[in-house]
């Protein structure tokens, strides 16, 4: 029985993947006067996210390239057109494209959860149905950032297909939510739990101590991972396995949020959940949250 590091039971993940498109515009609602009533064109930038379980053997919310597929059809009817004369983008403001994307994305993918619309480098907006929260006043939320860890991992794929071995810069970011009043340094324990689990992660190799393809064995100093007639084999000491499928970034996200959730200090603060973000490449990251007790 080869030791996997647990993460209790994740609930939900939040994936993000980004496209582009070129399109003109005008706004016919601010006036003669104002530079943007004047037809002009932008390089659009779209975030689309998905939110939902993760396949407990998929490791995943959803295959990135199957939302590339959709979102390209979607977002590719924007491309080299002038947006004003598409029905339903009269007045094609960010938040009415955001709007207008996040509609017809909705409608094609489950889960669809925000779409955020760059009209510039500096200039965004994101579309998100409010869901309910709980009143700002019975709990503060603290954001941890500038976390890093580098690691090395593959994920295997039906029907016998695995990655490359490479390797990420992963960027995380945590947020936890507390009830207000708590007395100590929060945030240096915070931070220091947070590093504490990415260091588990860090120049390691991580793998899937349950692979969604293939199977794990342990031979003496290495680990085997065999996938269809392939048998890849790890040095043991370089490696840490994790409970999961895959070591997509919804996994990983996941499996952090519940690690830090996990962390006695983190109950002795009296938080109530853990937020992890995680940023794999320019445009893959996830997020997940973990109940804390
Ligand atoms: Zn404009
Ligand atoms: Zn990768």
């Amino acid at each position: 029985m080869i030791p996997r590091s647990g993460s209790g039971c994740p609930v939900k993940a939040e994936i993000v993947k980004e496209f582009t498109f070129e399109a003109a515009h005008h706004l016919p609602e601010v006036g003669p006067d104002h530079k943007c009533s004047r037809v002009h064109g932008h390089l659009f930038k779209v975030e689309v996210a998905v939110e939902g379980e993760v396949d407990p053997v998929l490791g995943w919310v959803m295959d990135f390239g199957d939302l590339a597929v959709v979102s390209r059809q979607v977002i590719g009817e924007l491309d080299h057109r002038v947006l004003n004369v598409l029905p339903g983008l009269a007045n094609p403001t960010s938040e009415n494209l955001a709007r207008y994307l996040f509609d017809r994305l909705a409608a094609r993918v489950a889960g669809v959860s925000a779409v955020t619309v760059h009209e510039s480098p500096t200039s965004r907006c994101t579309w998100r149905p409010v869901r309910p929260v709980a009143p700002a006043t019975t709990e503060v939320r603290i954001t941890v950032g500038g976390l890093l860890f580098s690691a090395a991992h593959l994920l295997v794929l039906p029907p016998a297909i695995r990655e490359p071995i490479h390797g990420h810069d992963y960027r995380m970011t945590m947020v936890v939510t507390l009830a207000p009043g708590v007395p100590g340094d929060i945030d240096g324990v915070l931070r220091s739990c947070a590093e504490a689990v990415a260091a588990e992660l860090d120049h390691r190799f991580v793998l899937a101590g349950r692979p969604a393809v293939g199977r794990l064995e342990e031979r003496g100093d290495s680990f085997a991972l065999v996938v269809g007639d392939e048998t890849v084999t790890l040095p043991r000491m370089d490696c840490v396995v994790l409970d999961v499928g895959n070591t997509t970034t919804e996994a990983l996200a996941a499996w952090a949020a519940a690690r830090i959730a996990a962390r006695p200090e983190i109950a002795a603060l009296r938080a109530t959940r853990v937020e992890v973000t995680l940023v794999e490449s320019l445009d893959a990251s996830a997020r997940a949250e973990a109940t804390v007790g």
